[in-house]
């Protein structure tokens, strides 16, 4: 009995102390913000907590509403906030965010709890409509929030650009003077039906027959077609002879000597066929680009898509694993999207010369590029679009 006793009181106790921990606890489920959906023609509704009296909605929820992403960055203690296609940069622990270059004030801060990371209701009832009204994918009609639903940011458009062309050969061949060009625009249509055929994807060819193009013309062409990503198709060569391999590159200065030698012959087009020391200047001019933030992260997404392509590539080809690198290409500086450049093989090299030439290796080469630019989609959408 005296048992029964104490272990009711007990029982008494844990509830009593469950029901105190939910009163004291910083976080408490409230009301909810409702928005109408224009796309859906629906009512989405975004739970709101309330935080020492404020009412406070999570990223979480609001990246499934608005299928946006946000990134943290410990360092300088900020969280990239990217939605409906534009980004705002918040200072964890203060109300102050930054939108387009101007700083707002949310009054509230944005809070860290746990893992995941909180902004005052505010910002979605009053700061979302303000900033987003102009573009109408947020507003308020009527005292009612209603949003346009995101657009679907999966990849869809590809620009290939087969290397050189016209008065720039590219490498030539030591046995048989076979030129890069030819090679490079053969593998890159190839790569091109394959995307579209098996994908259903819009691909755009820098040039579809032997001309001259810039290389600020090529990436120019891919952010005029608001472009999701850029692979550019090279082959190599060296001045030893035996020399051979695969390698893939994405923009970062070049790490090693042998990268930086690749750089300089990919990037001497320039000074050859573009107008000198002078034009080579405009391109210098053009590394402020690797500061940007965004660009930054278009590095991290280069680097796994030159990963993907890169090791479909030496499986498919058994040809020699030369690596993932970083090089600061001209040809890739000033593209706003995933942008990478396949080293095909070496025409120094008379054995793979050959290969180059054999219609069914690059069959081959462009089936294990694409296999890599496919597996890299799928996991890149999954990301964007969750
Ligand atoms: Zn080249």
């Amino acid at each position: 009995m005296r048992l029964f006793q104490i272990a009711e009181y007990m029982n008494w106790l844990k509830r009593s102390v469950i029901l105190c921990v939910f009163f004291l606890s910083p976080i408490a489920l409230s009301a909810a913000i409702t928005l109408y959906n224009t796309g859906t023609k629906q009512n989405v509704s975004l739970n709101t907590q309330t935080v020492d009296g404020i009412e406070y909605v999570s990223f979480h929820s609001l990246n499934q509403v608005f299928k946006s992403i946000i990134k943290e960055d410990r360092e300088e203690n900020r969280v990239y906030f990217n939605i409906l296609g534009e980004q705002i940069i918040f200072l964890i622990n203060t109300s102050l965010y930054t939108y387009k270059q101007t700083n707002y004030n949310m009054i509230y801060p944005l809070r860290r709890i746990d893992d995941g990371f909180y902004v005052p209701a505010v910002f979605v009832t009053e700061h979302l409509p303000a900033r987003f009204n102009a573009g109408k994918q947020v507003s308020l009609v009527g005292g009612k929030l209603q949003f346009t639903n995101p657009r679907d940011s999966s990849i869809r458009t590809i620009v290939i650009d087969p290397g050189h062309g016209g008065k720039d050969p590219g490498a030539v061949g030591r046995k048989l003077k076979t030129l890069e060009k030819d090679i490079n625009l053969e593998v890159a249509i190839k790569i091109k039906t394959l995307l579209e055929n098996e994908l259903g994807l819009k691909i755009i060819l820098t040039r579809s027959d032997d001309r001259f193009i810039s290389l600020s013309e090529r990436t120019k062409y891919a952010n005029d077609n608001k472009a999701d990503l850029f692979v550019s198709i090279h082959t190599n060569a060296s001045q030893n002879t035996t020399s051979h391999g695969i390698e893939t590159y994405y923009l970062a200065t070049a790490t090693t000597s042998e990268a930086r030698a690749v750089e300089a012959l990919e990037n001497q087009v320039v000074e050859l066929y573009e107008g000198g020391r002078e034009a080579v200047q405009r391109y210098d001019d053009l590394a402020f680009i690797l500061s940007d933030i965004l660009q930054s992260e278009y590095l991290e997404a280069s680097n796994t898509l030159a990963t993907q392509i890169q090791q479909n590539l030496v499986f498919g080809t058994k040809a020699l694993d030369r690596g993932v690198h970083q090089a600061n290409f001209y040809v890739l500086r000033g593209a706003f999207m995933p942008a990478v450049l396949i080293e095909l093989g070496f025409l120094s090299n008379a054995n793979e010369e050959k290969l180059l030439l054999n219609a069914e290796y690059k069959d081959r080469l462009a089936r294990t590029i694409f296999e890599g630019i496919k597996r890299f989609k799928y996991r890149y959408d999954r990301i964007r679009n969750t």
